[in-house]
């Protein structure tokens, strides 16, 4: 018998469950790069279009995991040494946590948890853990590749074009009872014709420039690999060998690389400065990327026209986290990932990783991030331990 320790965001204050908007969400089976959905045996535990996600859910896992004889803790309690977390990591064998309501394990809870062996994101992104300290203690890391990465672009597509229209203030001057239209539009632009560029050009990056062609921007990327020619040609890409040249000349920056020991506040005061005076930034990667206050003072001095995304750090955003009020920002909770859509393919992709690890059979490749000592499939790709 295995302990499962779940760590997932509370229910809506609302009430659980909520009354859902529609009956029903579109099967997605294929993603754009040929990979099939996530693909477990049996029977789901949800119904696709239910709130899984947060507590009550349980991710669907729980018929499963107990049919099997194992045991489940779900608990939202993350944070400070005497947290549910805390207590149960010691002799947890599992932990599943989401990027959106992180269990951060650090080496110093990874040296606690003397049986853990897989650490399942139910997401995408595995920053949470400390990728060294779990590859060093033998422990797999998984996570479920591709299961939001059309949602997050959705997201930053929707960001880019509310920051550069104006949308939330001309919003807000509606729901105000305000007509003020001359207000509305002295910070409004159309994003025709406008340079994006995107820094990370790997499953989320490639879905938001496919989504903006037809809005006729020029559109920009930088990444270590560079895309095929047929690619580049295909949607107009001009591809930029450093960062720097790509945020010279773009309006729009979108931000779509993994965050590891070396990009983690690589958004600084001086790189900035290399930014057009008056850009858009958008941020649905991870908000250690970026010096939180060298945002904070590239809005107030002008220099970013626009922050937005919906990413943090730590997370949840303590209530003075200066993201909150500084001028000219989009900022959501993290949420892009985690549509109601988006929640039936990661809840199971969960569920096949669990029945993979616990019947001995491979995890598929493009799911790992660390096995067996080192970094492995896609976290091979998109990661580094320093
Ligand atoms: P991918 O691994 O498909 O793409 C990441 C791309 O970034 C790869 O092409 C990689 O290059 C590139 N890259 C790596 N290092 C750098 C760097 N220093 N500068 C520029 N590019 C770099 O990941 P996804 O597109 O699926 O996801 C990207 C990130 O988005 C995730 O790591 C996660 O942090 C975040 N995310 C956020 C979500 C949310 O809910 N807001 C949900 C899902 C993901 P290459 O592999 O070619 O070397």
């Amino acid at each position: 018998m295995s302990k499962i320790l779940c760590v997932l965001y509370p229910d809506p204050v609302s009430g659980f469950p909520p009354v859902y908007a529609r009956d029903d969400v579109p099967e997605i089976s294929v993603y754009p790069n040929g990979q099939t959905a996530p693909t477990p045996e049996g029977e789901l535990g949800f119904k696709p279009g239910e709130l899984i996600g947060s507590v009550s859910g349980e991710l669907g896992l729980r018929k499963y995991l107990e049919s099997q004889g194992h045991e489940l803790i779900v608990t939202s309690d993350k944070d400070g040494a005497d947290s549910m977390f805390d207590r149960h990591l010691p002799d947890a064998d599992v932990v599943i946590s989401q990027p959106f309501w992180p269990a951060y394990l650090t080496p110093e809870r990874i040296a606690k948890a003397k049986k853990l062996k897989l650490a399942l994101t139910a997401g995408i992104g595995s920053d949470h853990v400390d990728l060294k300290a779990a590859a060093e203690r033998g422990i797999t890391v998984a996570e479920v590749t591709f299961s939001n990465s059309i949602s997050v672009a959705e997201h930053a597509v929707m960001t880019a074009l509310a920051l550069v229209r104006n949308y939330l203030p001309s919003h807000q001057f509606a729901n105000n009872g305000g007509w003020n239209i001359a207000d509305c539009v002295a910070r409004s632009y159309d994003i025709e014709g406008m340079t994006f560029g995107t820094l990370g050009a790997g499953r989320i990056g490639l879905a938001i420039l496919r989504r903006l062609k037809p809005f006729d921007l020029k559109l920009h990327y930088y990444d270590p690999h560079r895309l095929s020619a047929d690619l580049e040609k295909e949607l107009g890409l001009t591809y930029h060998s450093t960062p720097e040249s790509l945020v010279k000349v773009s309006d729009i920056v979108n931000l779509q690389t993994p965050l590891y020991p070396s990009t983690t506040g690589f958004v600084n005061d001086a790189f900035l400065a290399k930014f057009k005076r008056g850009s858009y930034l958008v941020n649905t990667a991870r908000g250690a990327l970026c010096d939180r206050d060298a945002i904070v003072r590239a809005l107030e001095s002008g220099q970013l026209a626009g922050y937005g995304g919906d990413v943090w750090f730590p997370q949840p955003a303590p209530i003075d986290h200066p993201w909150r009020r500084m001028p000219n920002q989009g900022m959501t909770p993290h949420i892009s990932g985690s549509s109601l859509s988006a929640q039936a393919r990661y809840a199971a992709g969960t569920l096949e990783i669990l029945q993979n690890f616990f019947d001995g059979k491979p995890i598929r490749p493009e799911y790992l991030i660390v096995d067996a000592g080192n970094l492995a499939g896609t976290g091979a790709n998109s990661y580094k331990l320093s």
